[in-house]
């Protein structure tokens, strides 16, 4: 704490008696020291007042010690009010005010982390304490940021960044600063948390934030590159295949963000396409019908989708279909080797 004085310009007074010329005629003025934290105009608290007497016909100054009690209240109550003292507080009212806010702010944040984590989406943020999952680091990489890739049923794929932050808050300097959209950021290997593991994370704190983008935006910056989408882009060579026009429209829908609609009519499209027997468009669809994008989920559909792009040897749906298929109690894998064999795909080969 520092100290600082301010003065009150006070009245005329004519109760008290220069020890110098002997006039009456006096000017009492009011000191209000204050202490102050860094800003010496923003007061936090009042310490001390006194008052001056001086006259004012030689200027000599007579101490209030040397004036009755008396006389001194009198002139007490003439100079000083309450409302001048309200502002020697300002600085502890902004504190208080200010740390009321932050921790408002922060709660808040806590509970939309929280409710992120309980029911996750694709491409949410997580702020992640990498400590708890490796020893082997140095001593200022201690923080990362990962990013759902995929969800299906309670398992949630997720990618840790390749870059390590020295400090919790620098994870969201690295999400504003936009650099997580690019397609590099990410390292390949995929990580698979059951929705209890990532509550449990949330738990522990090692999952400090988690935060998800409207419209690939975060903090007013792109923070999903477009080919971010988890959409199956067939090769060139495909494009004039049948339903390859709709499931490249339904691409298109998926990543217009801008219409309110663009998920379902990506939805229609990849219908479309998948109809036409195009593997990619029916993979497609049923990612839709697994997220419940743009559609009530529906694992039966999202099977049945996958078994028909599987039975043309299509790996990605093969491997989907066996780990949807295995999450599910109706569902029976040997039923379905079986009817990839029947269509002559040996699933061990493409997988
Ligand atoms: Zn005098």
């Amino acid at each position: 704490m520092e100290y600082s004085e301010s003065t009150i310009k006070g009245c005329e007074f004519y109760e008290v008696t220069c020890s110098k010329c002997g006039s009456n005629y006096h000017r009492v003025k009011g000191i209000i020291k204050y202490a102050f934290l860094f800003l010496e105009y923003v007061p936090c608290y009042p310490v001390s007042r006194k008052l001056v007497f001086e006259c004012r016909d030689c200027k000599n100054k007579t101490d209030s010690s040397a004036v009755s009690a008396a006389i001194l209240k009198k002139a007490d109550d003439l100079v000083f009010s309450m409302v001048q003292f309200i502002p020697k507080f300002m600085g502890i009212l902004l504190l208080i005010f200010a740390l009321g806010f932050w921790a408002y702010t922060n709660e808040q944040e806590n509970q939309r982390s929280t409710q992120y984590v309980s029911s996750p989406k694709v491409n949410d943020f997580y702020h992640i304490d990498y400590r708890h999952f490796t020893e082997a680091l140095r001593p200022h990489e201690k923080y990362k940021i990962a990013r759902v890739f995929d969800i299906t049923d309670d398992i949630v794929t997720v990618r840790f960044g390749s870059v390590f932050y020295r400090y919790k808050s620098n994870t969201s300097q690295g999400l504003s600063s936009g650099q997580v959209s690019s397609a590099q950021y990410f390292e390949k290997k995929e990580y698979q948390f059951s929705l209890s593991e990532l509550l449990a994370l949330r738990q522990k704190n090692v999952l400090y934030k988690a935060e998800r983008p409207t419209k690939n935006m975060l903090h007013g910056v792109i923070v999903i590159g477009k080919n971010h989408i988890n959409i199956k882009q067939p090769p060139i060579e495909t494009a004039y295949f049948p339903g390859a026009p709709e499931n490249k429209k339904g691409i298109a829908f998926l990543q217009a963000n801008y219409l309110i609609d663009n998920d379902t009519r990506a939805f229609d499209a990849f219908k479309k396409s998948a109809e036409l027997n195009f593997k990619y468009g029916q993979l497609n669809l049923a990612e839709m019908y697994l997220t419940g994008k743009a559609v009530s989920r529906d694992v039966t559909q999202a099977l049945y989708w996958l078994e028909q792009a599987s039975k043309q040897g299509f790996s990605p749906a093969i491997k989907k279909y066996i780990f949807v298929c295995g999450k599910e109690p109706t569902c029976n894998l040997d039923n379905f080797y079986q009817q990839l064999s029947q269509v002559g795909v040996n699933y061990s080969l493409n997988i």
